[in-house]
């Protein structure tokens, strides 16, 4: 075997239906098997890894192949296929991973739970913490209750939402085709692969007007939709053929496999540009132990905070206010301002006993925070 060095440290790969039903009506463990066993490999390399599967309605359909009720088109009959077919998914995913002793996590969501501030904030501890605990987050949409309002629609979106939410450092799309070609490769014979897209522009997008794929919800617009967001959001996207021995370790390696969408921002910068881009519901007035921890770079705890202005939600942009009510910071605030409230002035420790729960030890963490005036 290879022994390039792991260049992505923290990867959201996407598998979609076709790869997963290696081109038939169902579900296909033997390449289940060889995606988990590749999965596990880039694990070994100390990767993080979040899977976003398709597959439940595929699977659905294969409960329901002997019924002798038609099944219709409609969207209550496709929520009923997800339900029935989401369980039989993950039973697959976790019989194939326990026999590597990988411990996996189900995680359903909606575009809700990652665009609504307080859910995003939810959804990105509840995943940060199954990543901690070596656990392998396995996400799919809520499909057997999202309607049109909440959905993302397509896993190739959701799984761009996903990365971004984990800031990941890839996000590999796995797909029955090789990548993005110059022209369809079943119609034209002079289509090549395009390697890299440094810039997605609109010859990029009129390309993906050409090819639709079989199975999934998405053809390959979505997946450059994906790709134009994740990139924004300082993620590197590969769309990759699922088939391709070794594709998801070549990747996390950073070589070349399928079509490589370079990001445009780092992680850093565009959440910067996201806090600075939020108008502030709130402040709060720190002491001047706080106001110089911040500006040294670190966390703003609950204990330096002296009066808390406004109302405003857990996941909202506040400002942070020396003594003389001079913004020395915006971030996004674990809690909300009642809760900021009763553990003013407290010390970490006591944040479970005064609330009876506890999000996280500070009040806005150092990530989460844009000095407005940083020493030069
Ligand atoms: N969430 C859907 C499913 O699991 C698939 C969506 C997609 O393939 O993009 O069946």
């Amino acid at each position: 075997m290879k022994t390039s060095k792991v260049v992505a440290h923290r990867v959201v790969i996407k598998v979609g239906s076709s790869t997963l039903t290696a081109g038939t009506a169902r579900l296909n463990r033997r390449r289940m098997l060889e995606l988990a066993q590749q999965i596990v490999q880039v694990r070994e390399k100390h990767v993080e890894v979040l899977l976003v599967t398709s597959g439940a309605i595929a699977a659905g359909r294969e409960r329901f192949r002997n019924s002798h009720r038609p099944l219709t088109k409609s969207v209550p009959v496709k929520q009923m296929l997800a339900a029935v077919g989401q369980s039989h998914l993950m039973l697959a995913w976790e019989q194939i991973f326990d026999m590597f002793d990988v411990q996996i996590g189900q995680v359903l969501l909606t575009r809700a739970d990652l665009s609504d501030r307080r859910h995003y904030l939810n959804a990105r501890d509840a995943l940060n913490a199954m990543l901690a605990h070596q656990t392998l987050p396995v996400i799919n949409e809520n499909d057997a209750i999202a309607t049109e309002e909440i959905r993302v629609g397509d896993n190739d979106n959701l799984s761009a939402l996903v990365a971004n939410v984990v800031q990941a450092d890839l996000l590999l799309i796995l797909t029955d085709q090789d990548g993005l070609f110059t022209a369809d490769p079943r119609k034209d014979a002079t289509a090549t692969l395009i390697r890299e897209v440094a810039q997605l522009d609109e010859s990029i997008w009129t390309l993906a007007g050409a090819s639709r794929s079989g199975l999934g919800v998405g053809g390959m617009t979505t997946k450059l939709q994906a790709a134009d967001l994740a990139t924004r959001s300082g993620v590197t996207v590969v769309i990759a053929n699922g088939g391709r021995q070794n594709a998801i370790m070549d990747a996390v390696c950073g070589e070349s496999v399928g079509t490589c969408f370079l990001p445009v921002v780092n992680h850093i910068e565009s959440r910067k540009r996201w806090i600075l881009s939020e108008r502030t519901t709130g402040a709060v007035i720190v002491d001047e132990g706080a106001a110089h921890a911040v500006c040294d770079g670190k966390s703003l705890l609950p204990v330096g905070v002296r009066e808390v202005i406004a109302e405003f939600d857990r996941g909202e942009v506040i400002a942070v206010r020396d003594s003389s009510g001079r913004d020395i910071a915006h971030g996004i605030s674990r809690y909300s301002a009642a809760e900021a409230r009763r553990i003013a002035g407290r010390k970490s420790v006591e944040i479970e006993g005064v609330l009876g729960f506890e999000y996280a030890s500070m009040l806005i963490h150092t990530d989460d925070m844009v000095l407005m005036n940083p020493a030069p």
